[in-house]
């Protein structure tokens, strides 16, 4: 190399070197545990210090919410669960807690049932209660899963004066682990816009809410294969949109040597089978996890009637041999890996 390309590599070097630190100083990244999983947020374009103090505060409200919201550890939600079993009437305190369930109500009804948060119990008896997944314990038995079907369980159950919550049916129990991390990211991303930030993600184990863009180019987000091992496929956002996926890999349990998921039938009792991942993007965190979940549940002959009912207009499916499912408008969306396209069945439009 003579000295003239020597001092043109440097240069190049160099600017490269310049844009990079220049990018990095625009984008602010931090995670941190809660919900049970890791939560990451990115910030783009604004000072550090502002940047920052929002993540301080949303990491607080999170905190806040994993303790009311929690389905089986101390707080609002669990005392609620307690006088609803004793068919008490419980005067709500933490006020926080009736839209989440007039939302959980309306996609009930929207999902015909299939997202039901009132089947806490049902997620207890197959041992999803609790944070290490890994311990044995026995299968539950056919007769506590049927004694719990014929109680019937629903949203339709509960109902609210003022701040007054009663339960017709001690049956219920609930978990809003189905939508809770997809109505956080909604709530983050509002006040985020309070804060004056409006290009942001926020991701809570893979359930995000994503706003503006990360300079000019939109934000590309990844969609991981089932099996955990490489990102499938990925999304530029458009706008503000919030792209959510359940998975039977995240959490499942092994009774006898098999894989039973933590995404409960409730017309059945039984763990699901079928699809081992689903992804949705709405404008809506909430509405998209819980139809990622109903989906999940409604299997490959229902999703479709699901989907448009709770009115989603995104989706891919990923069944147990790997094949993927994506609707027109999703096809157009979706990036997959060029030397690890999966096969791909593109369906009806919604
Ligand atoms: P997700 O990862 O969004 O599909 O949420 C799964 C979680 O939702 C589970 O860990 C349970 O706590 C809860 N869940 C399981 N099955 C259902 C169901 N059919 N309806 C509502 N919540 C459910
Ligand atoms: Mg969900």
């Amino acid at each position: 190399m003579n000295q003239n390309m020597q001092t043109r590599t440097y240069i190049i070097i160099l600017l490269i070197g310049l844009l990079v630190t220049g990018c990095s100083q625009q984008l602010h990244q931090q995670q941190f545990y809660v919900f049970g999983t890791l939560v990451g947020i990115s910030i783009w374009g604004v000072p550090e210090k502002q940047a920052n103090e929002a993540i301080n505060t949303i990491a607080n409200d999170f905190q806040i919410m994993h303790y009311s919201f929690h389905a089986w550890k101390p707080g609002a939600l669990s005392d609620l669960n307690q006088a609803i079993s004793t068919g008490q009437v419980w005067t709500v305190t933490e006020l926080a807690l009736l839209p989440v369930l007039e939302q959980a109500t309306h996609f009930y009804h929207q999902s015909n049932g299939l997202f039901n948060p009132a089947v806490g119990q049902l997620i207890n008896l197959w041992g999803f209660h609790d944070d290490d997944l890994s311990n044995t314990r026995q299968s539950p038995s056919p007769e506590k899963i049927a004694k719990l079907i014929a109680l019937a369980p629903s949203m339709d159950d509960i109902e609210i004066q003022g701040n007054q919550i009663y339960s017709r049916n001690r049956a219920v129990q609930l978990d809003f682990g189905a939508f809770a991390k997809g109505y956080a990211a909604d709530l983050a991303i509002a006040k985020l816009h309070q804060l004056g930030i409006h290009n942001a993600i926020v991701n809570a184990g893979g359930n995000l809410k994503a706003t503006g863009k990360k300079g000019d180019n939109p934000w590309l987000i990844g969609i991981r294969h089932p099996n955990g091992e490489y990102v499938l496929a990925a999304v530029a956002i458009r706008g503000e949109e919030s792209m959510i996926t359940s998975g039977n890999y995240e959490r499942f349990r092994e009774y006898n040597g098999k894989r039973y998921s933590h995404i409960i039938d409730p017309r059945t009792g039984m763990p699901v089978q079928g699809f081992t991942s689903v992804t949705i993007i709405d404008q809506n965190g909430a509405l998209a996890d819980a139809a990622s979940t109903a989906l999940t549940v409604a299997g490959l002959e229902n999703w479709h009637r699901i989907a448009q009912q709770m009115g989603i207009k995104y989706v891919m499916l990923v069944d147990e041999e790997g094949t993927v499912y994506v609707n027109p408008a999703m096809a157009e969306r979706v990036q997959f890996q060029p030397e690890k396209k999966p096969k791909i069945i593109i369906t009806e439009p919604l």
